[in-house]
């Protein structure tokens, strides 16, 4: 269940890389090329060095992985002739492998060029390290650089062939020494690998759009990028690229070349180039060294809906992106123009919380139903599931753009910031689920009564998500940081974790508690030290950490020394890290969530929830033969005032929680007055657990609709349904599946058959 990170980052470093990948939508593969540029940190066989070092086997970086020696028997003996190069990969056919030098000569490498393509990478890991700040990007030279060596290269015959093995999870190459000059202590060199992408391939999905169009895209799945590339695949490891991607006449997956669209994490639009036979070429590029595990990639008909077309310059408007909105033509226009509409106010909300949005694009996709989360944010590109955007009919709500907002402020966590141990999940998610209320809130101007109002519902909506969850998952799941304090070492080189713990495990991706317990914390350390402060230093530490990694200690640390009122408490940082960070279950501090008295959104949903539960058992009284036949109350229906998302989720999960009988037209008058029909996703979720719970066979097309129409959040519904011990639901569970089971993404699939068909 863990992710096992092989690549030997220690011993070589890839500084950038360009794919060149033709796209086969009938075949459902990518094919064609990865150039690797790689420096060496491997000393030369004739080099005043021990033979340890000199055979790079026993390096840190091999040596933590206790599992990274089980491949097959033919693993090269790399000895003291070769040097290893280990890649992380999965389900790819690697077809052959070549080494290219590039002595400083031929490639128009001059000495100082030769030295920024090289040092640019030193400085670079210095900076990772926290030690040094520099600009985290690279030079639009250097980035040229590379793709002119890479026209050369392709123009050129003269390759060398290197031996390679692929093993279940990496690829591992054999650099003989003797390719190398033995008097570079940092050699430049660049590794081409042939290879193809297999169907089966779980980095990418292959479906079609809401217009069953032919389209694929990078899912974010567990593996990241490992089946699409082959690659060093751990945070520390950032590289800049280039790709390119070229759509062919195919007329068996019935393409319309000229409606396809490529879409990709570059920091500029693409170029396109349409070759003789009428083939596309898209490439996009990006000078900000990241990890291979945040490209995302997206092929497929949609169409732009809008484009905003702000300058950057020194106006007020500077903070805004240029947008390209695409969807596929048949969605509703207008959510779509909500969602325009919204953009704006949310990048100036980010901007007075974080500061300057630090990306000059942004591509937003909406992306097919079987999209498996709600939103996933790769550099310059951004996925959002239709659920966070349409609602039930043509009322454009947007109650869930708080989730956009979510994802924006992961442009600065986990984009240009992240976690240094990829186990520490919490503090992306954790912050930008506690940034995105604030966030959201600036956005849409609510006053500061109706923003502490509403965002206390929502906190007691996340409070009762995390104690359903903390009581039905193992508690190895529920520890925020199970590998301990891995900067905690003595030694001066901070220790790299070699797994992810539970990296792998199916169940992880659909839990909320890392982002939920995470949440919870941020907000402790805000009511302790007091909300603008806290804000305030959570801003200058994003700003220090901008091209670097940080660990939980890192930012709990900066806290303590930059807010008084937490130094004075109290509080101290082991403390927290006992309560919250290395313990499962529930923190102490969190063993009840009361909500303050006068909150009146909170006393509406009271009277509403008593009301509801008088209106039953006064009907139950007098009419018990004739109960579904009733009248409907009128005092529940006809009331004028709509509630708000956040009031109606809450009053249908605590009318599950409560159990309240309710008749059959009080379920339709609460239907109606919630506007179920119109409401925005997380509404209808709400609404479809009390159908289940209370077995209201009547309303089972609004189950059916919603699990087709909101993939990702209705996992747990079919656990519902079977538990529901109806035959009728449980029937529909099976139809449902058994219609989208094809399409479906992996761990979805696995948790649904989970409940469907237990052993
Ligand atoms: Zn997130």
């Amino acid at each position: 269940m863990d992710l096992l990170l092989s690549s030997n980052y220690n011993d070589v470093q890839v500084l950038h890389w360009i794919l060149d990948l033709k796209c086969n939508f009938s075949q459902k593969q990518l094919s064609g090329t990865a150039l690797l540029f790689c420096q060496s940190s491997c000393f030369p066989p004739d080099s005043d060095v021990t033979p340890e070092s000199k055979a790079c086997i026993g390096s840190s970086s091999l040596s933590k992985s206790p599992h990274i020696d089980q491949g097959g028997s033919d693993t090269p003996a790399y000895g003291k002739n070769a040097i290893p190069f280990i890649l992380d990969c999965d389900t790819l056919d690697i077809e052959a492998c070549f080494f290219h030098s590039l002595p400083k000569k031929s490639f128009e490498l001059d000495s100082q060029c030769y030295e920024n393509l090289t040092t640019d990478s030193e400085s670079m890991n210095e900076c990772r390290k926290g030690n040094q700040s520099r600009s985290y990007q690279v030079h639009e030279d250097t980035i040229n650089k590379y793709f002119n060596i890479f026209q050369n290269l392709k123009k050129g015959t003269f390759k060398r062939p290197v031996d390679f093995v692929v093993e279940k999870s990496c690829l591992r190459i054999s650099i003989p020494h003797t390719y190398l000059q033995s008097n570079q202590k940092r050699e430049l060199f660049a590794v081409e690998i042939n290879y193809q992408t297999c169907r089966e391939g779980p980095s990418l999905t292959w479906t079609q759009d809401q217009n069953m169009q032919p389209c694929v895209y990078t899912s974010g799945h567990l593996l990241n990028n490992r089946s699409l590339m082959p690659c060093q695949d751990m945070p520390e490891a950032m590289s800049t690229w280039h790709c390119y991607i070229t759509v062919c006449a195919d007329k068996a997956a019935d393409v319309q070349l000229d409606k396809v669209t490529v879409l990709m994490a570059g920091e500029t639009e693409p170029s396109v180039v349409v070759d003789q036979d009428g083939n596309y070429t898209f490439g996009y590029h990006s000078s900000y060294p990241m990890p291979a595990s945040t490209f995302a990639l997206a092929i497929g008909t949609w169409s732009e809906f809008c484009s905003t077309q702000t300058k950057r310059d020194n106006s007020v408007e500077s903070f805004k992106p240029r947008v390209r909105l695409f969807a596929p033509s048949s969605l509703d226009k207008n959510p779509l123009r909500s969602l325009t509409d919204y953009l704006p106010a949310c990048f100036s909300a980010l901007h007075s919380v974080l500061g300057l949005y630090p990306l000059q694009r942004l591509d937003i996709l909406i992306v097919p139903a079987n999209f498996d989360s709600l939103g996933m944010m790769g550099p310059h590109l951004l996925f959002l599931s239709q659920s966070t955007v349409m609602c039930g009919g043509t009322e454009a709500e947007g109650s869930m753009f708080y989730r956009v907002a979510h994802e924006l402020c992961h442009t600065w966590l986990g984009v240009l910031t992240g976690p240094r141990d990829w186990t520490e999940e919490w503090l992306t998610e954790g912050l930008c689920c506690y940034l995105e209320d604030v966030v959201h809130a600036r956005a849409l101007m609510w006053s500061a009564t109706e923003a502490r109002e509403r965002l206390e519902l929502r906190c007691l909506l996340k409070y009762r998500v995390l104690k359903a969850e903390i009581s039905a998952t193992s508690e190895d799941l529920q520890m925020l940081r199970p590998n301990g304090d891995t900067t905690a070492t003595d030694s001066t080189d901070t220790h790299d974790p070699c797994i992810v713990k539970n990296g792998l495990n199916p169940h992880n991706t659909l839990l909320q508690v890392h982002y939920l317990k995470g949440f919870f914390l941020l907000r402790y350390l805000e009511q302790m030290s007091g909300k603008e402060e806290f804000l305030e230093v959570l801003k200058t530490f994003i700003e220090n950490k901008m091209g670097k990694l940080f660990s939980s200690t890192d930012l709990l640390e900066f806290c303590f020394e930059q807010l008084p009122k937490l130094r004075q408490s109290e509080l101290t940082l082991s403390r927290i890290c006992q309560e919250w960070l290395d313990s499962p279950g529930m923190p102490q501090t969190l063993s009840e969530f009361l909500v303050d008295d006068e909150n009146s959104l909170f006393k509406e949903v009271q009277n509403e929830l008593s009301s509801l539960k008088a209106g039953a058992s006064r009907k139950r009284r007098k009419q018990p033969g004739d109960v579904m036949g009733a009248a409907s109350d009128a005092s529940s229906c006809s009331s004028p005032k709509v509630l708000l998302p956040e009031q109606r989720v809450l009053l249908l999960d605590l009318l599950v929680e409560e159990d309240a009988r309710l008749t059959r037209p009080q379920m339709q008058c609460l239907r109606e007055r919630l506007r179920v029909q119109d409401a925005a996703a997380e509404v209808q979720h709400s609404w479809c657990e009390l159908v289940i719970s209370r077995k209201a066979l009547a309303w089972l097309g609004d189950v059916e609709r919603f699990l087709t129409q909101h993939q990702a959040m209705g996992v747990y519904l079919y656990g519902e349904l079977m538990i529901s011990e109806n035959g009728r639901f449980q029937a529909l569970a099976h139809k449902v599946f058994q219609r989208l089971r094809p399409c479906m993404a992996e761990n979805q699939r696995l948790a649904v058959e989970e409940m469907l068909f237990p052993t």
